[in-house]
């Protein structure tokens, strides 16, 4: 990897450095078809092209982690591996850097991509269960784990068969996880969905427009958007309180968060966290909640 450090990445971010592009190009010849040099004549590849994200993902994910077998199938998300560690890593910060399967992780949305299962089990060595609503996914993700042998013993995937329900019928009677995370689908409908897509396209420079690049419109929306899919999220929370030590969603918009606060108030959340995280221009963070002192009373 190169000199200067990216903006605002986690320190303990692996990919919070230029990418070594001959390196990662050994590990995935594929990549190669892809790098070109931008408009400063360095090496990089052409973020709006689906196929290009894909390759440097491949080659990201074998040199970082050794995990050999890591492919979407067309349509599906394509998800930024050095914004999906921070999450991963921050989540870490939270536990005080416990390591190891003892530390399990319900990851609910784990797409298709399964890719903050498979960078935590790797990181860290955790074990997640990986919730998925969507039956083609949730069947891609587990065909994922079992072509991996590092991470197979590490990440189960499990169909949620309710649209609006995150834990009920995922944690099973006597389960413990210590972590809670989400990447929740934030549009209100798929036509928002779809003209969210095109505007990224267009922001990323515009020519492939009308490429699927940003998912598939059921990945990307669901009844009442980011804010209605968290809130739901909290109410449930307190029936899985016993459960789970921290429960953490990302949430995209700021201005939710004073009607996510509010919401947690309401079912008297024990502590909450707001966890700010940036990649370059874009802006993020981490709502985490806990039950812990409601839950083991002095
Ligand atoms: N974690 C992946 C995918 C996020 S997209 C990533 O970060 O790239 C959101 C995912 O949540 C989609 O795969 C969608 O099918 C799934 N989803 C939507 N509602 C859900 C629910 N109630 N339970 C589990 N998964 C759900």
């Amino acid at each position: 990897m190169n000199s200067a450090p990216k903006a605002g990445l986690h320190p303990r971010n692996r990919f919070n450095m230029r990418y070594d592009f001959p390196q990662l190009i050994a590990s995935c010849p594929a990549l190669a078809a892809f790098v070109k040099p931008n408009a400063y004549g360095d090496d990089s590849i052409d973020y709006a092209d689906a196929l290009a994200v894909k390759a440097l993902n491949q080659a990201l994910l074998r040199q970082a982690y050794g995990l050999q077998h890591w492919e979407i199938p067309p349509g599906y998300l394509c998800p930024p591996i050095p914004g999906r560690s921070d999450y991963i890593h921050h989540l870490a910060d939270l536990i005080a850097l416990r390591r190891g399967p003892s530390v399990r992780v319900l990851d609910i949305g784990t797409g298709a991509n399964c890719i903050y299962p498979l960078i935590g089990a790797s990181e860290y060595g955790w074990s997640f269960v990986g919730a998925e609503v969507d039956a083609a996914a949730w069947r891609w993700a587990q065909k994922i784990v079992s072509a991996n042998a590092s991470v197979t013993g590490l990440i189960e995937c499990r169909l949620q068969k309710s649209v609006t329900q995150c834990f009920r019928g995922v944690i099973q009677p006597g389960e413990r996880f210590e972590l809670t995370m989400c990447n929740p689908p934030f549009h209100t409908s798929a036509a928002e969905a779809a003209a969210g897509t095109q505007r990224k396209l267009r922001n990323l420079g515009g020519k492939k427009a009308g490429l699927n690049f940003g998912g598939k419109a059921n990945e990307l929306w669901c009844e009442g958007g980011e804010l209605g899919f968290i809130r739901r999220m909290i109410e449930e929370s307190v029936d899985f309180a016993p459960q789970c030590g921290w429960f953490t969603t990302l949430v995209s918009k700021s201005e939710h968060l004073p009607r996510l606060e509010q919401a947690l108030r309401k079912v008297k959340a024990a502590e909450v966290k707001i966890i700010d995280m940036a990649q370059g221009q874009k802006k993020s963070r981490i709502l985490a909640w806990t039950f812990a002192e409601v839950r083991h009373p002095a």
